[in-house]
C-alpha cells in the first residue's frame, strides 16, 4: 500500500529535491505538498526548527509530516551561518546577497581553512488519531562535507550551491554543486543522507 506523507515546506527547491530523492529511494511513498500556515521558526537549532515545521503540518493535515531545516555551517565561523543561512544578508531571503556576504567575510581565509558543511535536519512527526498529541517524533541529520569556493560557479541548485565544493572529487576537476546535475546532487546531498537515515522509521509507519 502507498504510504502518504506531507512535506512541510513552501520552498520549491526543497520540494523538487525531495521528489527526486524519494523517487530514487522510496518510490512506495506518496509525498504530498503542504500549503497550510507556516509557523514561526524560533528554535535555537536545526532540530527545533524542523520539529516546529513538521508539528504544524501534522496538526494541520492529520497526516505524518516531514520537515527539513537546513543551512551551511562554516568551520572557521564556528558553524555560522547555520540556522541563519536563509537570512544571512538581511531579512529578505536573497540567495545572491547571502552568498556574496559570506564570500566577503571569508576573503582573507585561504585553503585549507575554508572547510564547510551543508546540514539537513529532518523531523518526522506522526499525529495521534483523535488527539492533539503526537504518536511519534523523530529527528535525523545529514551532513555533506566540503569547502567554499572563492567565487560562485554554476547556476544549478539553490542557495549556497554555487560556492560549495563537496569533498571526494578528483583534484583539478572539482565542481561546485551549482555545476552538478540535479541527479548528482540528489544522490549525495545532506538532504539525501538525512532522508536515507529516516528509512527504518518510515518503513514502520
Ligand atoms: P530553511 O528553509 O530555513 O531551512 O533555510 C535553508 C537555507 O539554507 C536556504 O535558504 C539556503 O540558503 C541554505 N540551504 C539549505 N539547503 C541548501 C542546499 O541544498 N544548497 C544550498 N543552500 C542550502
Amino acid at each position: 500500500m502507498t504510504q502518504q506523507i506531507v512535506l512541510a515546506t513552501h520552498n520549491p527547491h526543497k520540494v523538487a529535491e525531495f521528489a527526486r530523492i524519494v523517487a530514487a529511494t522510496r518510490p512506495d511513498l506518496h509525498v504530498i505538498g503542504y500549503d497550510g500556515p507556516e509557523p514561526v521558526e524560533d528554535g535555537v537549532n536545526f532540530a527545533e526548527n524542523a520539529l516546529i515545521k513538521a508539528r504544524a503540518a501534522a496538526r494541520h493535515t492529520g497526516l505524518a509530516a516531514l520537515a527539513d531545516d537546513s543551512g551551511v555551517a562554516v568551520a572557521v565561523m564556528g558553524g555560522a551561518p547555520g540556522i541563519f543561512s536563509a537570512y544571512w544578508a538581511g531579512h529578505k531571503k536573497d540567495a545572491v546577497a547571502n552568498m556574496h556576504l559570506l564570500l566577503d567575510q571569508l576573503s582573507d581565509i585561504a585553503d585549507p581553512h575554508r572547510k564547510a558543511s551543508f546540514v539537513s535536519t529532518i523531523a518526522l512527526v506522526v499525529p495521534e488519531k483523535g488527539s492533539t498529541a503526537f504518536a511519534m517524533e523523530h529527528v535525523v541529520e545529514g551532513r555533506w562535507h566540503g569547502r567554499l569556493a572563492t567565487e560562485p560557479r554554476g547556476d544549478g541548485g539553490f542557495g549556497y550551491d554555487p560556492i560549495f565544493i563537496p569533498d571526494g572529487q578528483e583534484p583539478g576537476a572539482e565542481r561546485t554543486v551549482g555545476e552538478w546535475s540535479p541527479e548528482e546532487k540528489a544522490a549525495a546531498s545532506h538532504r539525501a543522507q538525512a532522508f536515507i537515515a529516516l528509512g527504518p522509521l518510515l518503513s514502520a509507519l
